[in-house]
């Protein structure tokens, strides 16, 4: 079989950077690379020299950068991993969802406990109280802590209210309402809205799958 390039759809030329042995080599030899946080990542080569990488400098500690001034495969194959998705950009931090551990990403300055998109909540989601078994309704997630929201009735904080000493004090504070308190057999009761405070980590969302 013959086959003719048509001189209207030229092939694609690559780019010389595409056809060096550096390129290549960054794409297909075996490397594990680990952000560290503040656009830095550690690379593992095959031959278990580990080293730095400053991706947006496009520094790295190996000799080819340090000796010769190349923008080495290493660099490059932090920038691959990146565009891939397969390792976060720099301020961004690869982390566990605290519900299903789930990997995720998030801006390296976000304060924990860290969720999935199916795990997150947001107002009107349904959620279980671990404590009680009990499903609610959510109506606020707060900035502040637990450890930092007083009950005034109680005396103490969010955090150390009753059971709620089982939960992490330095999680967002989420408002909540009861099912049963809401609706009663004659429709809406608005007096009876009474919103609770929990600990984030006391709350888990009421998925399709659970
Ligand atoms: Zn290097
Ligand atoms: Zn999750």
């Amino acid at each position: 079989m013959k086959t003719t390039a048509s001189p209207k759809a030229p092939l694609p030329v690559p780019s010389p950077d595409h056809l060096t042995e550096r390129s290549r080599r960054a794409r297909t030899e075996p490397m594990s690379v680990r952000p560290l946080g503040d656009g830095l990542y550690e690379v593992e080569s095959a031959s278990d020299h580990t080293y730095l990488v400053d991706l947006e400098a496009g520094r790295c500690t190996c000799p080819d950068h340090v000796f010769r001034g190349v923008r080495c495969k290493h660099v490059r194959r932090v920038a691959i991993e990146i565009t891939g998705g397969r390792t976060p950009p720099p301020g961004e931090i690869a982390v566990a969802c605290h519900d299903c551990d789930e990997p995720i990403v998030v801006d390296e300055d976000a304060a924990g406990p860290y969720y999935c998109a199916e795990h997150a909540i947001a107002p009107g989601d349904v959620v279980v109280d671990r404590e009680t078994g009990d499903r609610l309704t959510v109506v606020d997630v707060s900035e502040l802590r637990a450890d930092a929201v007083e009950l005034e009735a109680a005396g103490c904080t969010v955090a150390e209210y009753g059971t709620n000493e089982a939960y992490e004090p330095d999680v967002p504070v989420v408002g909540a309402v009861y099912h049963h308190a809401t609706v009663a057999s004659n429709g809406v009761v608005p007096a009876s809205l009474k919103v609770y405070v929990f600990p984030r980590t006391r709350l888990r969302r009421v998925t399709d799958s659970a």
